[in-house]
């Protein structure tokens, strides 16, 4: 399949990881918008956030857990920090393997662009 995030999953392409489980990979955004950004994403492939499943409920618990705990890592986990999931283009979503942003080490404003 040709999908960026597959092929990091799989070792394919190279990326700066920096959390790994049975079921979740996270990596440094190759074009960062925060001090600390950091891309999690599902082993598994699903392209958008319209394509989960009952099933994957697990799944997206483990993202948000997987995020709060490389916050709390990093040291942000108290001053606060970002988390954000684009959907399809007028969401901004650029690469259609589900992914959610950790970004952190900055103030971010509302409403988000
Ligand atoms: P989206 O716009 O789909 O929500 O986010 C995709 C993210 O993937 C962007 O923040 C972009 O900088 C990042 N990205 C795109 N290509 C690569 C890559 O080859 N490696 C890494 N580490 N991040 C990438």
């Amino acid at each position: 399949m040709d999908c960026l995030f597959c092929k990091i999953v799989n070792r394919e392409i190279p990326a700066d990881i920096v959390y790994e489980d049975d079921q979740v990979l996270a990596f440094n955004d190759i074009n960062p918008q925060a001090p600390t950004h950091v891309l999690i994403v599902p082993k598994r492939h699903i392209a958008t956030l319209n394509d989960l499943e009952q099933d994957d409920l697990g799944l997206v618990g483990q993202l948000s857990f997987a995020a709060a705990r490389m916050a709390k890592d990093y040291g942000f986990a108290e001053d606060g920090y970002r988390v954000v999931m684009n959907c399809n283009e007028k969401g901004g979503q650029s690469v259609y393997h589900v992914h959610m942003h950790l970004m952190g080490g900055r103030r971010f404003t509302w409403p988000a662009g």
